[in-house]
């Protein structure tokens, strides 16, 4: 086992990357952030800079590469990430790769799930109305059905099965060069399973 950790982890949507990701952080005690976290906390910290983002998200428009790699940049010289980081779901495009020119990882993960369990996973999920909680088909939820806060559960247009297979089409046509560039260091994790199995599964990778 090597000491430092830098563990890109990659995968569609509803392959429980985020969930393996908070839980690697706690096993190996190094911090775990997704690109939409730096930015949100960059913000909060009232900087020059982190007002220049708040600005441009509240237009609705999208941050520039270089200044995501900037907030990255950033995030990595604080001394928690001495031993190592993982990073969820970044780079995810080439031009994210290419900005992102300051580190280089020691693994990246790629966790697989076959189209149609994406499908199964996200297409069930619905939203309550009231409070956005977040429930699941799967669970014996229906559509118009009410919680217990007093709302009604719906399913969000971006959770129909065309949104979904929309969204996963994007994730294999931008991810795979990124994949390609990072060739030597990549393994693919099987991710139909249980969470404690898909975790056993990465920890194996690291040995
Ligand atoms: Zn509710």
């Amino acid at each position: 086992m090597s000491d430092i950790y830098k563990i890109f982890l990659m995968g569609p949507q509803g392959s429980g990357k985020g969930t393996q990701s908070e839980r690697l952080s706690g096993h190996l005690g190094i911090p775990a952030f997704g690109m939409g976290q730096l930015l949100r906390d960059e913000v909060v910290t009232g900087s020059d800079f982190g007002n220049k983002l708040k600005n441009i998200m509240k237009l609705g428009d999208l941050v520039s590469d270089e200044d995501a790699a900037h907030v990255l940049k950033l995030r990595l010289e604080k001394a928690d990430t001495k031993k190592g980081y993982i990073l969820d779901g970044y780079p995810r495009n080439l031009a994210q790769y290419q900005a992102f020119n300051f580190d280089v990882p020691t693994h990246v993960l790629v966790i697989d799930i076959p189209r149609g369990e994406s499908l199964k996973r996200l297409g069930g999920r619905l939203t309550c109305d009231h409070c956005g909680k977040v429930g699941s088909l799967n669970d014996g939820l229906k559509p118009g059905d009410e919680d217990s806060c007093g709302g009604v559960w719906y399913q969000r247009e971006d959770d129909t099965p065309e949104a979904i297979s929309h969204r996963l089409d994007i994730y294999e046509h931008d991810t795979a060069p990124v994949i390609e560039k990072y060739a030597p260091f990549v393994t693919h994790i099987e991710g139909v399973g249980s969470i404690d199995i898909v975790f056993h599964r990465i920890l194996e990778t690291l040995k």
